[in-house]
């Protein structure tokens, strides 16, 4: 058993919240952040019938892509939809979690999911969002408790390089301090100068796990008050965005790929503007409603844009630019995320007794006659 809070933080170490569209509304849409979790069920969209699902199913969570609450509620009407889903998702104690444009723009979410689905290789982020920045840290500690704090600090997402972890650099020198009245040191008395030896220890932390970092510092210290500095960096992080660029490898004709993503995306049809016969290799990808995206796919080179919910005018639109598209539908193209969290967050949970399922009752709402 878990906290929701705890499931809550695994969410934002994946789909950080600052990544979220302005107005868009992600995180913990109902439940209590201290109610107890022993079943998770992932979903894209929280409908009735996910509902009755999670009932079904003992869940206590339900993790949705689609944010249960989008535009604002005016009324909880139990003979409405959304009321009645309110309504028996409070009598049964099941909290829902929604992560949305976070989701979309994280290293590891949808577009990212949906791109190494289609087998893309030399994924970059087609639209970015934000760069993660980095700070250093610096923090004084006395002999003998270096390793712990290291490991503490390790753990809290400081002092990852590329693929190594643990990266910190100390030198042993002498810190002095003298403790006020009221004070109850860990080394050293109340109205005396105090000198130990003490290691400085320094790493590297991305901004987005400055919070954690902190908080396992100050619980892994011996100190009562705990001295640290924080450096602003120019390293260059990691890129976060919307869609991804890719290669196919070897280059496939646009139908042959129209009928690749049919195949892996599980859909009975896609709708496809350019011609057949063309050669394409360098593929921009958009989980959901890309078509915004056109032209950057575009101007980054790619020969096709795969996405959802093309409308008549866009269609057009690409004709004009020059840039094939395959629309494989909304859902189709946002489904491919659901089993990723759903491993996930059981990768992570399954220890402490969480199970993690995946929605079996959602379906592509169209059907093609
Ligand atoms: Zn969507």
């Amino acid at each position: 058993m878990v906290k929701v809070r705890e499931v809550m933080a695994l969410m934002e170490e994946m789909a950080p919240l600052h990544l979220a569209r302005e107005g868009d509304n992600v995180g913990l849409m109902l439940g209590s952040p201290e109610g107890e979790v022993r079943r998770i069920l992932v979903c894209l969209d929280v409908t009735p019938e996910v509902v009755e699902e999670a009932i079904a199913r003992r869940a206590d969570l339900i993790v949705s892509h689609h944010p249960f609450f989008y535009r604002p509620l005016t009324r909880i009407d139990f003979h409405e939809t959304q009321g009645d889903m309110i309504r028996r998702l409070i009598l049964a104690n099941i909290s829902v979690y929604s992560a949305h444009t976070n989701l979309d723009s994280a290293s590891q979410g949808v577009n990212h999911f949906l791109a190494l689905r289609l087998g893309l290789k030399d994924l970059k982020v087609l639209v970015p969002v934000k760069q993660e920045k980095y700070l250093k840290l610096v923090t004084f500690v006395p002999e003998g408790h270096e390793g712990e704090i290291l490991e503490a600090l390790a753990r809290a997402g400081a002092g990852h390089i590329g693929s190594y972890s643990h990266c910190t650099f100390r030198v042993l020198g002498k810190g002095t301090f003298l403790p006020l009245e009221g004070t109850s040191p860990f080394i050293g008395t109340p109205g005396s100068l105090t000198e130990v030896n003490e290691y400085r220890l320094e790493t590297i932390l991305p901004v987005s796990r400055l919070a954690a970092v902190l908080k396992a510092l100050q619980e892994a210290h011996p100190y009562e008050e705990v001295a640290y500095d924080l450096y602003p960096l120019e390293n260059q992080g990691p890129v976060w965005g919307m869609g991804r660029l890719g290669f196919l490898e070897p280059p496939l004709t646009l139908k042959d790929l129209a009928l690749q993503v049919k195949e892996r995306l599980g859909v009975t049809q896609v709708r496809v503007i350019g011609e057949g016969k063309g050669i394409v290799r360098k593929v921009a990808v958009c989980g959901g409603s890309g078509a915004a995206y056109m032209a950057n796919a575009k101007a980054a080179g790619a020969d096709v844009l795969i996405t959802g919910d093309v409308k008549y005018h866009e269609a057009r639109q690409a004709l004009h630019l020059g840039l094939a598209l395959i629309d494989a539908g909304h859902f189709a193209t946002e489904r491919v995320v659901v089993p990723a969290l759903a491993e996930y967050l059981g990768e992570r949970l399954h220890q402490k007794g969480v199970m993690v399922l995946v929605s079996q009752q959602e379906v592509e709402p169209w059907s093609v006659v």
